[in-house]
């Protein structure tokens, strides 16, 4: 019935089961957990005045709805439903910049790719996601971490502008000087308050950089995380430094693998922030001087089970160590039908990061709490009825990291949205003060809480 009245919208493409525009949307997640729910039709707006007249027509019906970027929340029912509607923005991909590239203006659907593709011959940039597949606004919305956050902080703090479909269907521009307080809500506050159509963005130069992957013998594990714990708990930190480092677990051959994405955000060969790292003895070592859409546009993979989850720690190569021991004791005689992959990534989070958007995002992070590291802990398998067991290891092994962590004293507050397992509570690990303030803006602008009852994935506010 509603699909039918969204089909009466003049110039909207709404695509129904079994059509190639239904099938391209759900081949477009990154999970088949995503992939495998149904939405009764897919609606696929191109401009902005589309959105407005979906939630018009959508809003404050009893039926539920999704809101969908580039779809690589791994978790079911975030940005896809069964029985209700999607909403997918990937029309909305258009990237234009002011006269003199000093602001970007990005539809929301858009990729990173695309972001970067655009600006890199005007040699500019966003502080954007680092995998080009990802979408512009999910990772916004979440935060975003980028390789040019210890310049410039999380992604949304270079928002300039949110333009926005709230649940009455208006189109407005929230900025500093307009709706300030949803402008601030929106930067970690996820799809709780409207459907972000277009962001801006302050731009930032960029030349080629330095990038690329650098695998380890597992044997080589001290040497590598102690070069990890050195950069990231350097003071001063090197703001042009940007490193995940990450232990792979393959269950079926029971072998660990190190591989870690050294990133210096200028053309420098060999940054001496670096040098421990590359002194280890390595399998492979692909770093080299390149351009960010290059380094981005990493080959799509297959669709396969995924699950996220997170955890935020001081820096310590004890800690680093026991979460490795943890892992290898939890996971090592575990297995499903198929393939199971386990991957544990370490990367920074500098004061020096963290104190260019405090106060003006809504994450709670702060520079008060020193240099920290996030944890993504995550797996990928290929059989869907072995879900329930990799959830259930997954919050097991995390339980325990965490336990050790706080007998440690390491363990922080913050658990980061964008990495968040769906069991996870990231709106509270912001602190009761930002808590508090994103449920008053909420019911400010979005009174009848369209976002909170009729869009049930992701984060809510109210839970
Ligand atoms: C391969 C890979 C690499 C990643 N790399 C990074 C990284 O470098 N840095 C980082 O911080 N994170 C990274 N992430 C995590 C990523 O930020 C989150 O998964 C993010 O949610 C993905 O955004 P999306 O728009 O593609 O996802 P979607 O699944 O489309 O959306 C995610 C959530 O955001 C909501 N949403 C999306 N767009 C809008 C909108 N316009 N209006 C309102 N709500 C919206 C959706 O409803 C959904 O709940 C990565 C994830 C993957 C899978």
């Amino acid at each position: 019935m509603i699909c039918a009245q969204l089909s009466a919208i003049n110039g909207l493409d709404v695509a129904f089961p079994n059509s190639t525009l239904y099938a391209a949307t759900e081949s477009a997640y990154w999970s088949i957990q995503e992939a495998s729910l149904a939405p009764l039709c897919i609606a696929k707006p191109r401009s902005s005045n589309d959105v407005a007249s979906i939630i018009k027509t959508i809003a404050n019906q009893d039926c539920p709805f999704a809101i969908k970027s580039q779809g690589h929340a791994p978790a079911a029912g975030f940005a896809n439903i069964d029985e209700g509607i999607t909403i997918d923005l990937m029309g909305l991909d258009a990237v234009t910049t002011n006269e003199d590239a000093s602001i970007a203006h990005v539809g929301s659907g858009a990729s990173w790719l695309d972001v970067y593709a655009h600006l890199d011959p005007v040699n500019k940039t966003v502080a954007g996601g680092r995998n080009g597949g990802v979408g512009v606004g999910g990772l916004t919305l979440g935060g975003g971490i980028s390789y040019f956050s210890p310049q410039v902080g999380f992604t949304c703090d270079s928002v300039t502008n949110f333009e926005i479909v709230l649940a009455n269907g208006e189109l407005v521009e929230t900025n500093a000087s307009s709706q300030s307080d949803l402008f601030r809500a929106l930067k970690g506050g996820l799809n709780n308050f409207g459907v972000v159509t277009r962001i801006d963005f302050h731009t930032l130069p960029i030349d080629e950089i330095l990038g690329g992957r650098v695998v380890n013998d597992i044997s080589h594990r001290n040497e590598v995380f102690d070069a990890f714990r050195n950069i990231a708990d350097a003071y001063p930190y090197d703001v042009h430094a940007s490193i995940t480092t990450s232990a792979i677990f393959n269950a079926a051959t029971k072998a660990w693998t190190l591989l870690s994405a050294p990133i210096y955000t200028k053309p420098q060969t060999n940054p001496k922030v670096y040098a421990e790292l590359f002194a280890v003895p390595s399998i492979s070592n692909t770093v080299k001087i390149t351009q960010l859409h290059t380094l981005a546009n990493e080959s799509a993979i297959a669709q396969t089970n995924q699950i996220f989850s997170t955890g935020t720690y001081g820096v310590s190569t004890q800690l680093l160590d026991r979460i490795f021991d943890i892992c290898n004791d939890t996971l090592h005689d575990f297995n499903v039908p198929g393939s199971l992959q386990w991957i544990t990534t370490f990367e920074p989070l500098p004061t020096v990061f963290v104190s260019r958007g405090a106060h003006n995002n809504v994450l709670g992070t702060s520079p008060d709490h020193g240099n920290v590291m996030i944890l993504l802990f995550s797996a990928s398998w290929s059989d869907l009825d072995s879900s329930s067991s990799v959830h259930a290891k997954l919050e097991e092994v995390l339980r325990k990291i965490n336990t050790v962590a706080k007998e440690m004293g390491q363990l922080r507050e913050f658990v980061y949205a964008n990495y968040a397992g769906i069991y996870q509570k990231p709106i509270s690990s912001y602190g009761v003060q930002n808590d508090a303030y994103l449920r008053h803006v909420a019911k400010k602008y979005d009174p009848h809480g369209v976002f909170q009852s009729q869009v049930p994935g992701g984060f809510k506010l109210f839970d």
